[in-house]
């Protein structure tokens, strides 16, 4: 067997060297990533990472005996610049060039930046996605000092509440009418919105951050709001989405439309590459079209798809959905797509929630908070497109792992 170079070394690519060696694949396995540390799990740079409960050696996903014992070279600090299709090479930024028979694209994404001089030049205005951005914003916490999120999805969400368990006083600007909008369910959005306020945090809905002023140290110390409204901070935070990191497959002329095209097997339209993760665009196996996905499951489920193929097993991506999100001491769980559904029955009561999204009778999609019971059996659910009757979803006093049959 020839050897799998694999570009990117965050979960899809780690996943993938695991799985084809769990497979048996005796090749050369080579993951080369840019960031020049050992792959980390990059859901605690927002959680538990942020908040210092956890350091950086708690957060690699794999110990260095792994790479060691399973024969993964792991390349760090360089980048993948450029694929020689024909000859079927990659060429690295020191200048290596590595035949492969396979290639892996799993690039992930980069944060979609908000355009401004002020936040472009400023110390104190973050985004978070790689380990380098989280340590900075992690010595900014500071109890009673002021943070402006700029973006109500989940990533922004998170740092707000580690900043108000720190103490600092928050404000959470989202020009969509709710949170979550692209992400969670009307319900949900509620919950988590009530679970900000509750908490303390400003959150402020339908308004835009309008212009930012920097102080003569070029820090940014004050947001406009649309409306006018002036708010003073020390810190900024920018949460606005991410965006595909897909050149590599552009410029050696794969096909690409937000995100690396892929099939159902995770190839792209040449035979010996594959792209997983965060940076492929693919097929929507339960509604047909095409998709992005943003998630960790989707992450380990392409890695293990893209395995199959290169060890001449292929079998299809056919996973269904899952995410997860911890604000303050509540985890927030969705599995499946509720875009279909045309009711939403929820559940409440003594703090729990959960929120089944209906097409009919069927269970498209449930939310569950905190209940890891609940949610393994709503996966069941989700999993077997199963139909139940509204008022047995609505019952608090049918436990959710007893509609499972
Ligand atoms: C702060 C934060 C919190 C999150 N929380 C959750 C959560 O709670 N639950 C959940 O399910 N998901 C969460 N996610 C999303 C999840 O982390 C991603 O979906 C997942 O990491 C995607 O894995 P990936 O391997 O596709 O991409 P990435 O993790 O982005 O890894 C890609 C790697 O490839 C590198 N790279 C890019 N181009 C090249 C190149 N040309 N050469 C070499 N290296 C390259 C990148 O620098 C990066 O290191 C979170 C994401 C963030 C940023």
């Amino acid at each position: 067997m020839g050897g799998v170079v694999i570009a990117g070394a965050g979960q899809a690519a780690v996943d993938t060297a695991a799985a084809l060696r769990m497979g048996g694949f005796e090749g050369e396995i080579t993951l080369i990533g840019d960031e020049n540390v050992l792959p980390y799990s990059r859901p605690f740079l927002s959680k538990e990472f942020l908040s210092g409960k956890k350091a950086e050696a708690q957060i690699a996903l794999r110990p260095q005996s792994f790479y060691d014992d399973n024969a993964v070279r792991l390349v760090l600090g360089q980048s993948v610049v450029s694929v020689d299709r024909p000859k079927q090479t990659v060429k690295l930024s020191e200048g290596e060039e590595l035949r492969y028979t396979d290639l892996v694209l799993a690039t992930g994404a980069s944060t979609r930046q908000l355009p401004d001089p002020v936040l472009e030049n400023a110390s104190n205005v973050h985004y978070v996605r790689t380990l380098a951005d989280a340590v900075p914003l992690r010595s900014e916490l500071v109890a009673e000092a002021r943070m402006c999120v700029i973006g109500g999805g989940y990533v922004g969400l998170e740092v707000a509440a580690v900043a108000r368990e720190a103490g600092m006083s928050v404000t959470v600007i989202e020009a969509g009418p709710r949170l979550l909008a692209r992400v969670a369910g009307v319900e949900l959005a509620e919950f988590v919105t009530n679970l900000h306020r509750g908490a303390g945090v400003d959150v402020r809905l339908g308004m835009q951050a309008a212009a930012f002023r920097a102080d003569g140290a070029g820090r940014a110390v004050e947001v406009t709001l649309a409306n006018e409204d002036v708010l003073a901070t020390d810190v900024v935070v920018v949460g606005i989405g991410i965006v595909p990191n897909a050149g590599l497959a552009r410029d050696c002329g794969l096909e690409v439309a937000d995100g690396v095209l892929v099939n159902e097997y995770c190839r792209t339209a040449e035979p010996h590459i594959y792209a997983v993760g965060d940076c492929t665009r693919h097929p929507c196996f339960e509604r047909g079209g095409l998709r992005r996905l943003e998630s960790i499951s989707n992450a380990s489920g392409q890695a293990r798809v893209a395995a199959s193929g290169i060890l001449g097993q292929p079998a299809p991506y056919t996973s269904t959905p899952w995410f997860w999100s911890t604000q303050y001491k509540k985890t927030m769980r969705t599995v499946g797509l509720r875009n279909d559904s045309d009711k939403t029955i929820v559940r409440t009561r003594d703090g729990e929630f959960a929120a089944f999204y209906l097409a009919g009778d069927t269970i498209m999609a449930v939310d569950i908070v905190d209940s890891p019971r609940d949610f393994a059996a709503a996966k069941k659910l989700v999993a077997a497109k199963a139909s139940r009757a509204p008022d047995v979803l609505a019952d608090p006093d049918l436990p959710i792992p007893t509609l499972v049959e």
